[in-house]
């Protein structure tokens, strides 16, 4: 039964010999106006773009530059929207005029979806996210006596918001404030003074004085032991303009409440950094570093860059790392009766 989508598919056949866009060699691209290349979640860099990511249940939109005579053919989805890898539904796909929308539907790791019109074509790459969700346990640290962090819990509370603002729409990422609590400089066994310092003497490290209180909470997502410190005097020089703060490798983060500067407690310069710290976490911690990549970055628009220029941006493959979708890919593990280590859980769904 001749249907638009068969039309879709005849006009395919014609257009294209194989799905693949090196066939079309003279073709021209088809301009995304929508989103710019700095929104959130979304990469305009080449070979392979443009590139966005789609929180699962959740759908976002470009807005192509496609010419309005000119059919579209769309090759990746199913007649009903549906993009199907592996027998498994990945994302749901529909043009609504130039509005390419996309939901996302399984976490999945760059699903090619490609757009032809006569002699133009473009394929975008959607990587699905699910939700990753960090655990915050928070210890307001008292130095000494009268000596506590100056930080109030509603303003810890907007900082996180303020956090989730920068990661959410980028990588899926949502920090929970799991648990909260006083450390007493009675219980860490010694007064701080006005400010944790960094010592490389492991004996009056003051930084492991307080990680040694470092807590757990029964759950399979990351956690993170936040330490609410007035102030933290760090190997590297005092930053002016944003709260100092330091994330170690098991991920405990001694941050301070940057009030030497004024009285005005700044929960969205401190949600930045915070942002900036727990990426740190999540970069390092993944178990499939890229190599070469340093932690920081050279743009001063980045999450990144070491310096608190403000930036938000986080790359495509930083999002990656942090919250990896799964490749449809599926590699075979190599079978050694003897030493083959555990599948990755993710597999065996
Ligand atoms: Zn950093």
């Amino acid at each position: 039964m001749p249907d638009s989508s068969n039309r879709q598919q005849d006009r395919l056949s014609t257009l294209v010999p194989s799905a693949s866009i090196p066939a079309l060699p003279r073709a021209s691209t088809i301009a995304v106006i929508d989103p710019q290349a700095s929104a959130f979640g979304y990469e305009h860099r080449r070979p392979d773009w443009p590139w966005i990511m789609v929180p699962e249940g959740e759908t976002r939109t470009l807005t192509l530059g496609i010419n309005a005579k000119d059919p579209v053919v769309l090759n990746g989805p199913a007649p009903d929207g549906t993009v199907e890898l592996l027998h498994m539904n990945r994302c749901h796909v529909k043009l609504n005029g130039m509005r390419l929308q996309i939901r996302g539907m399984q976490s999945t790791r760059n699903i090619p979806i490609d757009l032809y019109q006569p002699g133009r074509y473009l394929r975008v790459w959607v990587s699905v996210k699910s939700r990753l969700d960090v655990h915050i346990i928070a210890h307001y640290v008292e130095h000494g006596p009268l000596l506590k962090t100056r930080i109030s819990k509603e303003q810890l509370r907007a900082v996180i918001e303020n956090a989730n603002a920068i990661l959410a729409p980028q990588a899926n990422v949502h920090l929970v404030l799991a648990r909260e609590s006083t450390l007493s400089h009675e219980r860490i066994g010694k007064r701080l003074g006005l400010s944790v310092e960094y010592s490389s003497d492991a004996v009056t490290q003051e930084q492991a004085l307080l990680n040694a209180h470092k807590q757990t909470i029964p759950t399979t997502n990351w956690v993170v032991n936040l330490f609410l410190v007035r102030g933290y005097k760090g190997k590297n020089k005092r930053e002016k303009k944003n709260p100092l703060a330091t994330m170690s490798n098991d991920g405990c983060c001694i941050f301070e409440d940057h009030l030497h500067e004024s009285d005005t407690y700044d929960t969205k310069k401190a949600g930045h950094t915070l942002a900036h710290e727990v990426s740190h976490y999540l970069i390092g911690a993944n178990p499939k570093p890229i190599k070469d990549d340093p932690a920081h970055t050279s743009n001063p628009n980045s999450l990144m860059y070491p310096h608190s220029s403000g930036g938000t941006r986080l790359s495509r493959a930083e999002i990656e790392k942090m919250n990896p979708s799964i490749s449809y890919v599926r590699q075979l593990p190599a079978i050694d009766p003897f030493g083959a280590p555990d599948p990755d859980p993710r597999w065996l769904a």
